[in-house]
């Protein structure tokens, strides 16, 4: 697989505190990745280290491959957009004239494609409104706009949900989806809250105390929440044969117990079951939600 962004036993020490704590984390080329921890778990931190704000203290990160050690890392920076923290956007100015600033600071040869990309995010009917007078979401998506300004190929957000009404929360994500889908960008989207990302997340890391406790896909993470029957029997093996015969998915966790994927029939299920002199010691209906997961990691801390 191809990472755009890989980061490897990365710390970062603020006079006594401990923000990052060897981290190691891998950002799939072309994935939305979901970066979810509880607030002032170091997320932020990462953010400002891999766009150069601030230097790692120890452990190191490729970027496009490229170390950040290397004198080329400026060059793989080029390829990312960041919205990190407060949206930086000149206040007294409109959506354009935002833009055509960010333009020139990036030195770029003519203000062509503003235009697009203020129709990209779905600001190109603000006219003369200045952006102190819109909306987090509108300011949110001016922000985007702007980090977008040099063609990114890698776009990193900070909380870009935050403080969004539900309206706001659905235009972010589909401006995310379309940027990922329409353009190819990969996007690396921090949150304290994972429900917000479970729609449009194709990767997870899950951060604690600025130590990475998990990573998965959304597939996975699908298959660890997904609703199950769990079930205790005298013997798992005559349980297979009878949802088996009956198509229905299950996982075997020990001679006597099964996780069931579907909701069960128990009259039908149970006396299948007796005819393979099989008893059913106890059945339990299991929702594991996507939080409810998310604290299970983090009540597990670091061993999880
Ligand atoms: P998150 O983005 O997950 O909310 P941050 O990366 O912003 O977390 O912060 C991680 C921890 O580091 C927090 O406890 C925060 O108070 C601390 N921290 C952040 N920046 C500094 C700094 N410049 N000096 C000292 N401590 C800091």
């Amino acid at each position: 697989m191809d990472y755009i962004l890989q980061t490897n036993c990365l710390t970062k020490k603020y006079k006594n505190y401990q923000a990052l704590n060897g981290l190691s984390m891998n950002v799939p080329k072309g994935s939305i990745y979901g970066f979810v921890g509880k607030n002032g778990t170091g997320k932020t931190t990462l953010f400002r280290l891999i766009s150069g704000l601030q230097e790692p203290t120890s452990g190191d990160f490729t970027l496009y491959g490229i170390r950040n050690d290397s004198k080329n890392i400026m060059k793989a920076r080029r390829r990312m957009g960041a919205v990190i923290e407060t949206p930086s956007i000149y206040p007294d100015m409109n959506a354009e004239q935002n833009l055509k600033q960010q333009y020139l600071i990036l030195g770029l040869p003519s203000f062509d494609g503003i235009h697009e990309l203020l129709t990209l995010v779905g600001l190109e009917k603000t006219g003369k409104k200045k952006a102190r007078n819109f909306s987090l979401g509108m300011k949110q998506r001016l922000s985007i706009a702007i980090a977008l300004a040099g063609d990114p190929d890698f776009l990193v957000l900070d909380e870009p949900l935050n403080g969004l009404d539900p309206q706001g929360i659905v235009e972010m994500r589909e401006l995310i989806l379309k940027l990922n889908r329409e353009r190819q960008i990969t996007v690396l989207i921090s949150s304290h809250i994972l429900d917000e990302l479970s729609r449009i997340a194709t990767h997870y890391g899950f951060i604690d105390s600025g130590h990475m406790i998990k990573e998965l896909s959304a597939k996975e993470l699908d298959v660890v929440c997904r609703k199950c029957t769990h079930m205790e029997v005298t013997n798992t093996f005559a349980l297979t044969h009878v949802l088996d015969s009956m198509n229905i998915e299950y996982k075997i966790l020990s001679d006597t117990t099964a996780n069931v994927f579907a909701k069960v029939n128990v009259t039908r299920l149970t006396s299948a079951l007796a005819k393979e002199n099989c008893e059913v010691l106890s059945i339990q209906e299991k929702d594991e939600s996507l939080e409810s997961f998310f604290l299970s990691l983090i009540g597990g801390g670091n061993n999880a």
